[in-house]
């Protein structure tokens, strides 16, 4: 993949990463609990497919640069507190649910879902398979932080169902692990990935961090080297959003030890370069896997999708999601729970669900999200079909959209066609620039809408 870097310097800027449209800071109070049990109730006859995620909220420690939705605490009993009233939760919308529905994918995320002490793995995990009908080759994954992991639980989400993991690796560097917070040696790491195959994982994914503060080119590499010594099949490198506004604790990050600039450019090559030259295939968005992947794959037969996990290969999926601040979504509708955890507890406690706001889409809002999600998952849009499919002009419709591709196309990140928009090797990665142009509420908001971290 090429690689410029004066275009990296003009494009940075800040903008959403998509795993909604519209994305989560435009949904509204308006929507809440009744909606949704009205949503849910009105879709079960369409039969989606479903996907399930579970947010496990609790972390042992704090890292600095975290930007999920967690509460650090050692003290378990909050736990089995929250796993009481989560399993009310999974009972409550599974007696909506239609028979025959089947579920393609689970996904449990945090904070840490194996803060869980093994046997509330299992527990949990029967819980879900006890009330939904799980397909045969779902893809069931889970998010995993090597510190104080055990080979027990290693053991018991294997024995649980679960077939790919994440491991949390960020930064193998001494000195960046202090700077964040989150102190794991490269031995701990290699033991931890040890269990993981040991035990037969299909897939284990590696996630790392880039512009965390103390990183250079130099460490950089050298955490570079050692990770792919341990042949991951996939890897997801994020840039690291300083949003101390939003995230107060970053503050706990000193500001003048962050990369400049420079450095993270020169960061953003390196890793393009390192795990192209592995034989990684860049997915998009920071995420990478062997050739043989299924995402891969799905990228060649235009059925990679794009929702709150991520990428996936399940499109056309309902997402029920469960847990304090869990986003679940239909076709028509996203809703997010509430963010407090005694929010969260309260209302599944009064007898509710805990959907605390959320957004209908207007079908401007569908064909939008249509439009991104294909630039982000295809690496083009066929604009005739489009037009036909969607009943619209295209050229008229996205006439300001189009302006600024036309402007992307002289930088060489788009190939324009009467009947094509097509990404190209040196656009992919500015696939969040290209989408933000098809979003209509940047546009509205340029000035007073909500802070995103920058492309870059
Ligand atoms: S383990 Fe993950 S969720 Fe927990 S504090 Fe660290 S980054 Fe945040």
């Amino acid at each position: 993949m090429e690689f410029n870097t004066e275009l990296l310097k003009k494009y940075s800027k800040p903008g959403p990463r998509y795993t909604s449209y519209p994305t989560a800071p435009y949904f509204s109070t308006t929507l809440a609990d009744k909606a949704w049990r009205e949503e849910l109730s009105a879709t079960q006859a369409m039969g989606r497919d479903l996907s399930l995620y579970v947010h496990i909220p609790f972390c042992d420690t704090l890292c600095y640069y975290c930007g999920c939705n967690m509460i650090a605490t050692r003290d378990y009993s909050k736990a089995r507190a929250y796993l009481d009233v989560l399993y009310r939760e999974i009972d409550r919308v599974a007696e909506s649910v239609a028979p025959g529905r089947v579920v393609r994918q689970i996904h449990w995320g945090g904070g840490t879902p194996t803060y869980l002490h093994p046997g509330d793995i299992r527990a949990l995990y029967s819980h879900l398979s006890d009330r939904f009908s799980i397909g045969e080759n779902a893809e069931i994954g889970c998010e995993v932080d090597p510190r104080e992991l055990s080979r027990d639980h290693v053991l018991a989400l294997k024995e649980a169902g679960f077939n790919r993991l994440s491991l949390g690796v960020q930064d193998l560097d001494a000195v960046v692990q202090i700077a964040v917070n989150r102190v794991q040696p490269e031995a701990l790491v290699r033991e931890v990935y040890g269990w993981m195959r040991d035990a037969g994982f299909d897939s284990v994914n590696m996630d790392l961090m880039v512009g965390l503060p103390h990183q250079t080119v130099q460490t950089f590499t050298a955490t570079l080297d050692r990770v792919l010594d341990m042949q991951p099949d996939r890897m997801a490198v994020f840039g690291y959003a300083h949003v101390p506004w939003i995230k107060r604790h970053q503050k706990l990050i000193q500001d003048a030890a962050l990369p400049d600039f420079d450095t993270r450019v020169a960061l953003q090559k390196l890793i393009m370069e390192r795990l192209g030259a592995a034989g990684y295939v860049y997915i998009g968005m920071d995420h990478f896997a062997r050739p043989d992947d299924e995402l891969v794959k799905a990228r060649e037969n235009k059925t990679l999708w794009r929702n709150f996990q991520g990428y996936t290969t399940h499109k056309n999926c309902d997402i029920y999601a469960f847990g304090v601040s869990a986003i679940s979504q239909t076709d028509d509708v996203y809703v997010q729970n509430a963010k407090k955890l005694v929010d969260y507890q309260n209302s599944i406690g009064s007898g509710t669900l805990a959907t605390e706001r959320g957004v209908r889409l207007s079908g401007d809002d569908k064909l939008r999200r249509a439009a991104i999600v294909s630039l982000m998952c295809d690496l083009e849009l066929d604009t005739i079909a489009f037009g036909r499919e969607w009943n619209i002009d295209f050229d008229r419709y996205f006439e300001n959209a189009i302006k600024e591709l036309q402007e992307m196309e002289k930088d060489g990140l788009v190939q324009l066609s009467a009947e094509r928009i097509r990404v190209t090797d040196a656009g992919r990665i500015f696939l969040r620039n290209i989408a933000m142009t098809f979003d209509a509420y940047l546009q509205e908001t340029e000035e007073s809408g909500p802070r995103y971290s920058r492309t870059l």
